[in-house]
């Protein structure tokens, strides 16, 4: 009889695990069904140039079941509940979906609802997101007209995915502002709840730097206890406010619902993991990989990318009944988007903070922790390569899964 291998979740780290483990497993042998809950797949990294007119909608969708392979079932609904002691996944309407194996990969999503008077009569009029499609498309039309005062970006709690995307946005905010002449009726202001521009200390340093080169003030330990939308400021715990004329959040981030609904997750709804296996800590037979994990990697697409190469050999591993490798560093690296045209690049790990040097060969051709303009157009091209090859599954050239030991000097452990 065959088997089932039951992926919960199409984004990023769900098409990637279908690409790879339908070349690897024999059709005759394993089914596999993917459920989503949306047919339409989002380029989420384009959530950031939306807002500006740098993408289109149609440079960020395109349809989910055109990424996965033959082989493999697409389901297109809500899934309610997972019940691993019966290894059982409910859908809406009730449908249930039994496995052998499954892997969940159901992401984060921003939760505005867990900060008082966030979700006021002033949501999207002048209190705005860009990490949901609706969020930018609202953003780009404020953007649009607005015509000056004070822009407050703002990080609410961490973790969030791509935790650098707040800081490119400002960055991106101030190009934008100075292209249309307006910067100079602008004041701009980041606030964080971390003590410093970033979460790794070296990378930080260099983004605010940064920030105060381009006149944006940042305010660090903001940890906000509400938004007053009737006096449009943020109230932070310990009574500092920052009044805005326009503010751009990213809400709370939180694993999914379904996760909560099924009591596998933490306060946070992201699911205890094994930080070098991507198993479940609760279920042998259980695979976690992507934003839906508790694990100290950042949340980011890259991270996905480099545990779907690891989990895909431990699948065929748990399936020939042989220990796992227990090989995933936590490796990540992202483009930085600096405005003018510019981005930096850092790549890290658990053990390893981000360092100079060349990327992905010695000579290079892209320099870490350094702005270029050969780094802005490799963000650019990077969506590309999103379609083409990562989602398929492909490897990248010259990118390991595991972070290489970095050849520079003043690499750090992290702290
Ligand atoms: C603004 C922004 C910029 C970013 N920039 C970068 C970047 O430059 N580099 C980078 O590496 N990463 C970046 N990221 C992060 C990256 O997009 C995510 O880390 C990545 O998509 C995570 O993949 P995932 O598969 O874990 O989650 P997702 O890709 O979010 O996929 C989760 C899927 O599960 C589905 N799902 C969830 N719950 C249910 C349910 N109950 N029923 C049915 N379906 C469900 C969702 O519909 C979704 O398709 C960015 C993110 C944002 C928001």
């Amino acid at each position: 009889m065959t088997k089932h291998l039951l992926i919960l979740g199409g984004g990023t780290s769900g098409t990637m695990m279908t690409n790879h483990l339908r070349r690897r497993l024999p059709a005759d042998e394993w089914r596999m069904t993917v459920v989503d809950r949306s047919e339409k797949h989002l380029y989420q990294p384009g959530l950031l140039f939306l807002p500006f007119g740098i993408y289109q909608e149609s440079d960020i969708l395109r349809d989910t079941r055109d990424f996965i392979p033959r082989g493999a079932e697409f389901i297109q609904s809500e899934i309610e509940r997972i019940s691993q002691e019966s290894h059982l996944v409910t859908l809406s309407g009730g449908r249930e979906l039994v496995y052998d194996i499954l892997i969940i990969a159901t992401g984060c999503r921003t939760a505005p609802e867990e900060t008082e008077g966030m979700l006021g009569p002033k949501w999207r009029v002048n209190v705005h997101d860009f990490y949901t499609l609706d969020g930018a498309r609202a953003l780009r039309s404020k953007l649009a007209e607005f015509q000056g005062g004070r822009v407050v970006v703002h990080v609410n709690e961490m973790p969030i995915k791509c935790p650098v995307a707040p800081l490119e946005f400002t960055f991106l905010a101030d190009t934008f502002f100075r292209e249309r002449g307006l910067r100079d009726r602008i004041t701009l202001t980041y606030v964080t709840p971390l003590s410093g521009a970033f979460t790794k200390p070296r990378a930080s340093k260099k983004l605010s730097h940064l920030l105060g080169d381009k006149g944006i003030e940042l305010v660090t330990d903001f940890v906000a206890e509400r938004v007053d939308q009737e006096h449009d400021k943020l109230v932070c715990y310990d009574g500092r406010e920052v009044p805005y004329d326009l503010l751009i959040t990213t809400p709370t981030n939180m694993g999914d619902a379904s996760v909560q609904r099924s009591s596998i997750g933490d306060d946070l709804n992201y699911i205890p993991t094994h930080k070098h296996t991507l198993q479940s800590l609760k279920d042998p037979d259980v695979f976690v990989i992507g934003d839906a994990t508790n694990l100290p990697a950042s949340k980011a697409g890259s991270v996905a990318h480099f545990e779907s190469e690891t989990l895909a050999d431990n699948i065929l591993l748990h399936i020939a009944g042989k220990p796992l490798k227990e090989e995933f560093d936590g490796h990540s690296n992202c483009f930085i988007e600096s405005g003018n045209g510019k981005a930096l690049l850092i790549d890290f790990s658990y053990e390893h903070e981000p360092h100079e040097g060349r990327f992905p060969f010695r000579f290079g051709p892209l320099r870490l922790l350094e702005e270029s303009r050969l780094n802005h157009w490799g963000k650019l091209a990077f969506r590309h390569v999103y379609w083409n090859l990562l989602l398929k599954g492909r490897p990248l050239p010259g990118i390991s899964r595991t972070k290489k030991k970095p050849i520079d000097s003043k690499t750090t452990k992290e702290s």
